[in-house]
């Protein structure tokens, strides 16, 4: 509340500061058919009285109505808006900002600043479509507003609205002139996922040759790739398109591919186990066989999983590592009952470009909305990283 007061006061000081200055023209001009500054004004300056008294609807209530009387106070309601939507009061900073469009004498640059602040209102407080339909506002009027054009994407990609996610993509390309390949890729990865939901396979694979065309490492195209392709019966261009994915996609997204072999018991019978082995033993990544235990134990059970335990041999693993394996047990002891337990409630991946942990494997981070940036937490702490630093 207290950093509130105080930009109050500023936004009151720099207003206050800006009629002395207008009042002095004013003077100047010998403009005295106007009507005194403090009588204009006073309304704001009750309103900003109210607010500090912690009577925001009143406050409301002057400041409408000054809306009314002067546009050069315009500013002050658009900050005053900010801080009504960064105290998380939505509705309040709506009726600042639909207050300044209702003025008959508005700038076009201030109905473009309402615009956009109702789309960040409507957007806060989580009413998306009417954000959508105030950023379009906006952006009928500027074309190439970037902040705009993100929020839009934003939106579009939290309501998984792929096709016009790919359009705002397309649009960004355009106006910063910069090549947004692999987030390009991703949106046709989820789109060939849906398509392949819905049963359309030929359209799946069409989009996930676009996606791999767009971006060669892109994780998500490369595993409905080998998942159509196991489905079709291709399966000598499994093991081709998964060596490729090895060599392709980064590092920290291998752990992946076991369970898209394991899909299909056949093959991995056949071919798939062979291959995962020739991995590991080229690559010995613990990730990937901790990952492949873990695979191993839902398709073929406890016994198998520990076979396969015994057969990599590994040489030492993390805590974070013995857990996991630890929860695949079935005995009652103690350790594998806590160890189950913190199994649940565990992260496995986290952001690497913003440090969000999440439960599962994503390819759109939920908090910087970055695609790809998910990685298996790895060490030996087994909060994660936020418990940690506690
Ligand atoms: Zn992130």
């Amino acid at each position: 509340m207290s950093i509130f007061i105080i930009i109050l006061m500023v936004v009151a000081v720099i207003f206050a500061v800006a009629l002395i200055w207008k009042n002095r023209e004013d003077f100047s001009e010998q403009a005295l058919e106007e009507p005194p500054e403090d009588i204009r004004v006073s309304p704001l300056l009750r309103g900003i009285n109210y607010l500090l008294s912690d009577k925001p609807d009143r406050a409301l209530q002057e400041m409408v109505q000054v809306a009314k009387i002067r546009s050069e106070s315009a500013e002050v309601y658009m900050a005053l808006g900010e801080m009504f939507r960064s105290q998380g009061e939505y509705g309040r900073a709506v009726r600042i900002h639909q207050n300044i469009l209702a003025r008959p004498d508005v700038a076009t640059e201030l109905h473009f600043q309402a615009y956009v602040a109702l789309g960040k209102d409507f957007q806060a407080g989580g009413l998306l479509d009417r954000a959508l339909k105030h950023y379009a506002k906006a952006l009928a009027i500027q074309t190439d507003h970037l902040p705009s054009l993100y929020a839009c994407l934003r939106i579009r990609e939290q309501s998984l609205e792929w096709d016009e996610a790919e359009w705002l993509v397309s649009r960004l390309e355009q106006v910063e002139n910069e090549p947004y390949h692999e987030h390009r890729a991703y949106l046709k990865a989820e789109m060939a996922k849906n398509a392949l939901e819905k049963g359309d396979a030929s359209l799946s694979e069409s989009l996930v040759l676009e996606a791999l065309k767009l971006s060669p490492s892109c994780t998500h195209a490369y595993l409905l790739l080998i998942h159509q392709l196991l489905q079709t019966g291709e399966t000598d261009e499994v093991i081709h398109q998964a060596s490729l994915f090895l060599d392709r996609v980064k590092v920290d997204h291998h752990n992946l591919l076991p369970e898209a072999l394991l899909s299909n018991e056949a093959f991995y019978q056949t071919k798939g186990e062979a291959f995962l082995w020739d991995m590991w033993q080229q690559r010995h990544d613990v990730e990937v066989g901790v990952r492949w235990i873990e695979n191993v134990s839902q398709t073929y059970g406890l016994d198998a999983a520990h076979a396969l335990r015994h057969q990599l041999n590994f040489s030492d693993l993390s805590l974070r590592h013995e857990l996991r394996l630890a929860a695949l047990d079935e005995a009652n002891s103690n350790l594998v009952q806590q160890a189950k337990y913190w199994r649940l409630s565990m992260k496995l991946y986290a952001c690497k470009h913003c440090g969000v942990q999440v439960h599962q494997m994503r390819w759109h981070c939920p908090k910087c909305n970055k695609w790809g940036t998910m990685e298996p937490l790895q060490g030996s702490h087994v909060f994660g990283e936020e418990q940690h630093a506690i």
